[in-house]
């Protein structure tokens, strides 16, 4: 991420070279993010960790913030926010708000499940923060960033201005953020082109 936050899912060292701590796990040899926040390199005892963002500020309304989809429904995106990006300075919380499906997109949805899924990352604006937070993703520069294929969970990639699963040679929909292939991986050479 540009703002040197992870993201659950990011690669952040090879095990040969360093220990799994606290936010992190180990498969196949790669030691992969579990936590939002940042990444610290202990070479003396050659663990790498991860420390959640935390802060004291309390999120209000307006404020952009990063977070994890968590259970989507038929009506509404629950969203735990990892952290918020304001003149580069990240403020965190562990907060959990939700998208109401009417605050999902401009474009007509019916369905919070056609337009998320569980492990999306997203960018969203806080429209009230209490008593409950209540978040929307309505305008261009917001929705998912990042995504995982819904069968295979491979990093979906960005073809075209659309998320696509090299694997599955399949497309998925999702409400994107517009600058989303700046998180999002293009094609690679052994992804099928799709007309
Ligand atoms: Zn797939």
């Amino acid at each position: 991420m540009s703002n040197g936050m992870t993201m659950p899912g990011d690669r952040i060292a090879a095990a040969e070279e360093y220990i799994p701590g606290p936010g992190t796990y180990e498969k196949g040899g790669v030691i992969y993010a579990a936590v939002i926040g940042k990444v610290r390199f202990d070479d003396r005892d050659k663990t790498v960790s991860v420390a959640e963002v935390k802060s004291g500020r309390a999120l209000k309304p307006g404020d952009t913030v990063l977070g994890e989809v968590g259970s989507v429904t038929n009506s509404l995106a629950t969203v735990t926010i990892g952290g918020a990006d304001e003149g580069g300075r990240i403020i965190g919380t562990a907060e959990t708000g939700v998208i109401h499906v009417s605050k999902i997109t401009d474009a007509y949805t019916d369905d919070a499940r056609k337009e998320y899924r569980p492990g999306d990352l997203v960018r969203a604006r806080i429209l009230q923060a209490s008593p409950s937070l209540q978040l929307t993703t309505k305008d261009p520069e917001l929705g998912v960033l990042k995504a995982a294929c819904g069968r295979c969970r491979l990093t979906l990639v960005n073809n075209a201005g659309r998320l696509y699963c090299g694997n599955c040679e399949r497309f998925e929909h999702r409400k994107l953020a517009n600058d989303f292939g700046r998180f999002t991986p293009g094609p690679r050479e052994s992804d099928k082109p799709v007309k």
